[in-house]
């Protein structure tokens, strides 16, 4: 079994943008997994970008490779603010982001990944097996679907998690009910409602938060009260695009409360005249039970304090992620415990190696460490860089230590001839 430097476990723009990183350093390294796999299995085609454009590029270690240069050589429109990126257009772009600066991706799945000695072992989908000196978990969302326990163990016929679409064609001329207040939901509500399905989105949240959309060509001083960033407008959004570092300085709690109380649930602006007046919402409603009754599922709520029951052919719950890195089945059980806190998130140093070293994460399963960038694209700029540094920097200690008992042992004696 040959053993690389360095494996990439996923090949979205997390995975893409470090192996382009470590590919420019002249680095050992191998990519696995579906290129842009997530983008083009499992987001709803004729879906439009949340994150602006400008901010919803790869990292690349030089320039001429942003979403701007992809539009540039291919005529298509581009603004940096106020342009919502068709789904369709960020997927090409991440293609051809991958055959400019990563290099051949295997797309295999990792079975299994196991700690034996100072090495990794993996066992692939094709039967083959890896080792490697270091591994870098890039996988996204993946695994960490949200459904609220009174919509889970009903038959995926009728209840699904909004992680899995993908193609809507199978809804058209159905009721399909969506349980969830924020962009997933929306989005999904939106398509549904254009595709001749009916949907009704169930919230919890007694308005919308609609964001307003943003403007280029503002005045300075509107600029500086509230400067455009990564995630949005303002200063603390600002803060918390470009300064994951210091983020992951804070105490833990404060960390915590950041990622409670920011971002919550919202709608972007372009969704707006798409959904209003347009998809029945049931605002304050909260799903207590649900059944199957005459191959439909009937969802009991509590709406303002009252109860009713919903009826659909289909419920997708729109109800969020949360990072268990337990979830991973290829994990193996001493692993996933060694790298994990309580919650099942990983514990991770300030170049986003976990407990174990040698094995690291990126992506969203970092956003409690380093904080909500890490949820989008936009941090793929912070995460790539710092990990691609520590990982030259590492192997190259590495091997300057196995040199060190060759050329530091003593002198054979010299014979006397
Ligand atoms: C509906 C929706 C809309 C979103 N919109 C935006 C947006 O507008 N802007 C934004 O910045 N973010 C958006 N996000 C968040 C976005 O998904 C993440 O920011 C980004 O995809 C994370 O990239 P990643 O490389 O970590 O993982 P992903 O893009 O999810 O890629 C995961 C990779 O892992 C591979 N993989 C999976 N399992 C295995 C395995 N066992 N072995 C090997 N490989 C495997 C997959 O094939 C894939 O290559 C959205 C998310 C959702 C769900």
């Amino acid at each position: 079994m040959s053993l690389t430097d360095t494996i990439i476990i996923g090949a979205g723009p997390y995975g893409s943008s470090l192996a382009a990183h470590l590919r420019a350093a002249g680095m050992d390294y191998q990519i696995l997994g579906e290129p842009m796999g997530a983008w083009r299995n499992l987001m709803p085609p004729g879906m439009l970008l949340r994150s602006e454009a400008f901010a919803s590029s790869l990292h690349a270690p030089r320039s001429g490779f942003t979403v701007e240069d992809y539009c540039r050589l291919k005529g298509l429109p581009y603004r940096p603010l106020g342009m919502a990126l068709p789904l369709e257009t960020f997927v090409e772009y991440g293609l051809w982001f991958q055959s400019n600066l990563v290099g051949e991706i295997q797309p295999v799945d990792v079975l299994a990944l196991r700690r034996v000695g100072d090495q990794f072992k993996l066992s692939l989908s094709d039967g083959r097996s890896l080792a490697a000196r270091k591994v870098v978990v890039a996988l996204g969302l993946k695994g960490f679907a949200q459904t609220p326990p009174a919509l889970r163990g009903l038959p995926e016929q009728y209840v699904t998690h909004s992680e899995l679409y993908g193609n809507l064609e199978w809804a058209r001329g159905k009721d399909i009910a969506i349980v969830g207040g924020g962009q997933s939901a929306l989005g999904l509500s939106a398509l549904l409602n254009e595709l001749g399905a009916r949907a009704h989105v169930l919230m919890r949240e007694s308005s919308v938060v609609w964001h307003e959309r943003p403007q280029g060509g503002r005045h300075i001083l509107s600029r500086i009260k509230g400067p455009d960033a990564g995630l949005g407008r303002g200063w603390r959004s600002l803060f918390l695009s470009e300064f994951p570092g210091v983020f992951h300085m804070l105490d833990p709690k404060r960390r915590k409360q950041i990622m409670e109380h920011t971002y919550g649930a919202s709608g972007a602006w372009w969704l707006h005249d798409r959904v209003v007046g347009k998809v029945q919402i049931s605002h304050r409603t909260e799903v207590r039970s649900a059944a199957i009754e005459n191959d439909r599922v009937v969802l009991n709520v509590l709406t303002d304090g009252k109860q009713a029951r919903v009826s659909a052919d289909h419920v997708i719950a729109a109800t969020g992620f949360k990072t268990d890195m337990r979830q991973h089945a290829f994990l193996s059980k001493d692993l996933a415990d060694a790298i994990s806190n309580q919650g099942g998130m990983p514990d991770l140093t300030s170049h986003y190696e976990t407990r174990v070293r040698g094995l690291y994460v990126v992506g969203p399963a970092c956003a409690h460490s380093f904080g909500p960038v890490m949820r989008f694209v936009y941090g793929t700029k912070h995460a790539s860089p710092t990990v691609a540094r520590h990982i030259v920097g590492s192997l190259k200690a590495g091997a300057r230590q196995r040199a060190w008992p060759i050329a530091h042992a003593p002198m054979p004696e010299r014979s006397g001839e």
